[in-house]
């Protein structure tokens, strides 16, 4: 088997998808079911029909493009990321991982290779919240991760519904049909760029994701009592804003102290009432972003983020109220599939790094139905949603490549 990746093609079409967008170039924006998202469904679903791909499309949307193998009640082989894209975003997120699976497919095509096992391309909907204001909304529902009547609930910013909206995009079936069949696939891939800086400096030119990181986000409310700056002694306070400098350390040294590297807290929103300079704040919001690659560590950081405002409420007679907005468990890559991986990397001589996803992905869903792992690539100092976001169509292509390897030895 003599596998050869056509760059150029590639290249091309990363350039067309990316032309069909609601933002000027380099930008670009494509949210999910907008007249651009659409456009550029059809166009990719050509270009999977060009390939002599079988395509099926569920309720909310996520597309299927499956080259059939000999043995038709095995197990699929699945690859396949997102195309749509943030507000001025860039053009690689997500795209390198459907363009680069359709080419991998079509280079095993070329090579003259026959799968026993189905490969499939699998391109899922919404993986960006931007518009229903929830992430990997396709591959939460193919797991099983989102219910179809939360699925259901869920609005945009103009107060439609997902029903709404997927029915004016053409969508039929329904919601609950969507979750895909135990053992479905024999494994899923996701090739990604990495989103991160460590594979550019490190000077490695793929990753092989072992871990993705899950985020829990959390609202908290402080109320105290507001005052006139000068006329409330110090003994006499009750500041919202006090209690939240001393709960954001907490959580500070609690992601400190866990133990491992990889736990991360943020309080990215701070918001003070009433923000006076003269005023004692009497409220505070705050959002809390807590992530980890061990579920059990990460819930140990909320645990003792709850413990401390219990005691700062206490201390400082306050009521500290939270919120737990979502609380998705990180995943363990598939050995089987992470050693597919690297195995794939060694035969075409290729340097690669295990690493953990820092992001996560639709991966992270498809890892509760099926034996997961993601190869990333290099981006140019690590941006991302941005629209100088570069990965080089040299490490495009190597990522395609040993995706294409792998796709062979998983589907043989
Ligand atoms: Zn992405």
């Amino acid at each position: 088997m003599k596998l050869q990746i056509d760059r150029d093609r590639l290249l091309r079409e990363i350039e067309s998808l990316a032309s069909i967008s609601d933002a000027e170039a380099p930008a670009v924006t494509r949210i999910v079911f907008t007249p651009a998202d659409l456009k550029a469904r059809a166009w990719l679903r050509a270009r999977c029909e060009e390939a002599g791909l079988t395509l099926r499309q569920d309720a909310i949307g996520n597309t299927f493009a499956r080259w059939a193998g000999s043995d038709s009640k095995a197990p699929a082989v699945g690859t396949g990321s997102h195309i749509d894209a943030i507000p001025n975003a860039g053009k690689y997120d997500g795209v390198v991982g459907v363009l680069g699976g359709l080419e991998a497919m079509r280079a095993l095509q070329q090579s003259g290779f026959r799968p026993k096992h189905s490969i499939e391309l699998l391109v899922f909907t919404s993986e960006e919240p931007t518009r229903f204001g929830i992430g990997c909304l396709g591959s939460r529902l193919l797991s099983g991760s989102l219910s179809p009547d939360a699925a259901k609930r869920l609005k945009d910013g103009d107060s439609e519904s997902i029903e709404e909206v997927r029915r004016k995009a053409g969508l039929r079936g329904e919601l609950e049909e969507v979750k895909l069949p135990n053992g479905y696939y024999k494994a899923f891939i996701e090739l990604h760029i990495e989103q991160g800086p460590l594979l550019e400096r490190q000077q490695i030119p793929l990753g092989v994701v072992t871990h993705i990181a899950a985020p829990a986000s959390l609202r908290v409310v402080i109320e105290g009592a507001g005052g006139h700056a000068g006329g409330v002694l110090m003994p006499d306070r009750r500041d919202a804003l006090c209690a939240a400098a001393e709960l954001i350390l907490a959580l500070e040294t609690a992601a400190r102290t866990s133990g491992a590297i990889d736990t991360v807290a943020t309080v990215g929103i701070c918001e003070v009432f009433p923000g006076a300079v003269n005023s004692i704040p009497s409220r505070v919001r705050l959002s809390a972003d807590i992530r980890d690659t061990d579920l059990r560590r990460r819930d140990g950081v909320i645990k003792s983020m709850e413990n401390a405002c219990n005691a700062i409420s206490a201390s400082r007679q306050v009521t500290i109220h939270t919120e737990l907005l979502n609380a998705d468990a990180p995943a363990e890559c598939a050995p089987e599939v992470v050693e597919a991986l690297s195995q794939a990397c060694r035969k075409h001589e290729q340097k690669f790094l295990l690493m953990i996803s820092r992001a996560y992905h639709d991966s992270l869903f498809m890892s509760r139905i099926a034996p997961t792992a993601m190869l990333f690539i290099p981006c140019r100092n690590g941006y991302s949603h941005r629209p100088d976001e570069y990965a080089s169509p040299e490490d495009i292509a190597r990522g395609t490549l040993v995706l294409a390897e792998t796709l062979a030895q998983l589907s043989k």
